[in-house]
């Protein structure tokens, strides 16, 4: 039976062969007996321009939008012609494929496209390689399953592709010519995903440059209970604004010296080890810890799965199978060999633990981002750093939660109330391994006490300090590149219906982990992003694009609401054609709501026309030559049209009436020209050479 491996990418492919073992390469596939791997380039076919569909779209024209196909066009990719055709040949040998297209969406739609494309009538089985290392290759291969029942994830793929093209080649001729109409020069690029999030970046320096400066001072009391301090700060409706009034106050604390405890809750806490890394939170901290873009965060990652060590890098999964959990000891070795954290690090984990990170329920074709069983050897210094990092997650999934005790609490003196929150520690768990977060310490407000302190409501205690600080209200801050994906992939926070924002929780925000630092990457390569230290900034173009186009496409709700349909029909609750076609009504729903914007004539600048006064004159090539005709004919049939005269329109006005301009007409004795305001102003002049004789 000859059997044949389709592999998303070259590198994917030779790890199946090795690991199968005795393979020689050809040029297009490995070959071993009736066994062959092969392999695609990512996505080897690509959609096509509108033109290619109907020579009539080179002209961009309100009436031809939306462009809906009835029926979609792939064509193979230039640079992948000759993989493709050696794959078709493939597809007639073999009586079985073996889907092994990446462990998610994209994956599995670029690998059925080829099936589909060919009209392959085989057995067709599907592989879920989420790392290439032996154990994780052989997991694989215990379970490889029938490719059926991934339908609905190439579903969802396949509707995110037509989504994007449909907005874009639409969204672009209809913003564009909008824009034009309204007398903007140049093209105004729409895309499904990028133009909401260039969005969320322009918004955020409108809120900057607005953002008014407030001074304010802040009031601290200090208790002393147990000998322990409690901090609090002076409850306030609004800003104290005056040093006066916060000098008074102080005053009148520190002359009290006594405070009265009113409220004062103590609650035990824990908090768990952060989940080990998806792709977003993993590029999220990279840029913040390294500043690395998002993208070489990805480009790093994915070199480490091509080398063994890591699994799977699109991720968008925070969780583990628990096929996966005893695989611990094993890949606690292998960082304790290939990472440069302290050995102790892997050495005292506890194995035995079961992190909330093993669920199988939050699994879907792959799973979070960790280590692999196989020791790295030979990195360079980025590839260490990532790997380091990677590990040090997995590593804290083996150690227990911190414990502390909560105390919240009030207390009043001089009749002024102060509140606070205090943590005691009593078991630092996991973060006895990386620290705590300084920044958000800072912010928080918290006193840290040794140890469990009680006290009653009513109680007398000592106040130890009263003191007060200046600070002045600060702006948002503007995205990073990680913040930025870290947006992309939180859309829910930026969602105003608060209904709508709940449901959103559900979706992993809008693109997905293999697109959104592409996306980033391009809004600041095409020139609409630029980068000031790690701060992203809107350019003007940037700016303008966004004014331009209506907040249905900037605002993220649609976008993010579409992704949240392509959910449901990767869960199989819906079908394709019906999200399809409530897409395809909201774009025809786009069109139809500029149709009054276009019934008005072009905002052009040029002359006025003096026949109508609504349109301007343009040049346009007529069979005789250029000519200039009036730019209203659509909107109100208006035929004004004059001769070039070197570059403008030959308008002569009428020296009588000084309003009408003289035309040239026909009469029994032959050329004149008479003014436009016949019969009211009667004024004629004899024609010269084809103007008239003044
Ligand atoms: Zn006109
Ligand atoms: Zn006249």
């Amino acid at each position: 039976m000859n059997t044949l491996y389709i592999a998303e990418k070259p590198s994917l492919a030779t790890a199946i062969a090795k690991y199968l073992g005795g393979f020689t390469k050809s040029k297009t596939a490995f070959e071993k007996g009736d066994t062959k791997v092969t392999w695609c380039y990512g996505h080897v076919f690509a959609t096509v321009e509108p033109e290619e569909y109907d020579p009539k779209y080179h002209r961009w024209t309100i009436s031809d939008l939306p462009i809906i196909p009835s029926n979609w066009i792939l064509k193979p990719r230039a640079d992948a012609k000759e993989q493709v055709k050696a794959i078709k040949e493939m597809l007639q040998w073999a009586d079985v494929v073996i889907h092994a297209g990446d462990p998610d969406r994209e994956g599995q739609l670029l690998v059925d496209e080829v099936l589909e494309y060919y009209d392959y009538k085989g057995t067709v089985k599907r592989i879920l390689i989420n790392a290439t290392d032996n154990t994780s290759l052989k997991r694989a291969f215990d379970s490889i399953m029938e490719n059926s029942q991934f339908k609905n994830l190439s579903q969802a793929g396949l509707g995110r592709s037509k989504m994007d093209w449909l907005l874009g080649m639409s969204g672009t001729r209809l913003y564009t010519l909008r824009y034009q109409h309204l007398g903007g020069k140049g093209k105004l690029n729409v895309g499904r995903v990028q133009t909401p999030t260039l969005a969320l970046v322009v918004n955020r320096e409108h809120e900057i440059v607005n953002f008014k400066e407030q001074k304010f001072f802040d009031i601290h009391a200090t208790i002393s209970v147990d000998n322990e301090q409690f901090k609090g700060k002076l409850v306030h409706e609004g800003y104290i604004v005056e040093q006066s009034e916060a000098e008074a106050l102080m005053s009148a604390c520190k002359a009290a010296g006594t405070a009265t405890i009113k409220e004062w809750s103590v609650n035990d806490k824990k908090e768990a080890p952060p989940l080990p890394y998806s792709l977003d939170s993993l590029q999220g901290y990279m840029n913040k810890k390294a500043g690395w873009s998002p993208k070489k965060t990805l480009d790093i990652t994915q070199k480490l799965y091509e080398m063994k060590y890591v699994s799977y890098p699109r991720s968008d999964c925070n969780y583990l199978p628990m096929g996966q959990y005893s695989d611990a000891h094993d890949i606690l070795d292998a960082i304790s060999r290939g990472s440069t954290l302290p050995n102790d690090f892997s050495s005292h984990a506890n194995t035995s633990l079961q992190s909330k990170c093993f669920n199988d329920k939050k699994i879907t074709a792959h799973h979070a981002i960790i280590p692999t069983c196989e020791a790295p050897s030979g990195l360079d210094a980025d590839q260490q750093l990532l790997y380091d990092e990677i590990a040090l997650r997995y590593i804290l999934q083996w150690y227990p939660a911190m414990e502390f005790t909560e105390t919240k609490y009030v207390f009043s003196v001089a009749s002024e109330d102060f509140s606070g929150r205090s943590v005691f520690i009593r078991d630092k768990g996991f973060k006895a391994l990386i620290g705590s977060n300084k920044e958000d310490e800072d912010t928080n407000d918290v006193s840290v006490a040794q140890k469990d302190v009680t006290a009653t409501t009513g109680d007398s205690v000592s106040v130890s300090d009263v003191d007060y600080k200046e600070g002045v209200t600060k702006p948002p801050k503007r995205f990073t590149e990680g913040t930025l994906l870290t947006a992309m992939a939180n859309i829910h926070r930026f969602v105003s219906d608060p209904e709508f924002k709940e449901k959103l929780k559900e979706i992993k925000g809008i693109g997905t982990p293999a697109t959104r630092s592409t996306i980033i990457a391009g809004l600041i390569d095409n020139g609409f992003l630029s980068l000031d230290g790690k701060s992203l900034r809107p350019t003007a173009l940037g700016e303008e694009l966004v004014k331009h186009i209506p907040s249905i496409i900037t605002a993220p709700d649609m976008t993010a609401k579409m992704e949240l349909s392509l959910m449901d029909v990767e869960k199989g609750t819906t079908s394709l054609n019906a999200v399809m076609s409530e897409y395809e009504s909201f774009l025809k729903g786009l069109v139809e709501s500029e149709t009054a914007i276009f019934a008005q004539p072009p905002k052009i600048e040029g002359v006025e026309c003096p026949v109508c006064h609504e349109g301007v004159l343009i040049l346009k090539k007529g069979s005789k030559g250029p000519f200039w005709g009036c730019s209203a004919y659509a909107q109100n049939g208006c035929k004004a049209v004059f001769s070039d005269a070197n570059g403008k329109p030959a308008i002569y006005e009428c020296p009588d009436c000084h309003k009408g301009f003289l035309k040239q007409r026909k009469g029994s004795k032959g050329t004149f020209w008479g003014c436009s305001n016949y019969p009211d102003c009667k004024c004629t002049k004899e024609d010269a050479k084809g103007k008239p004789k003044l």
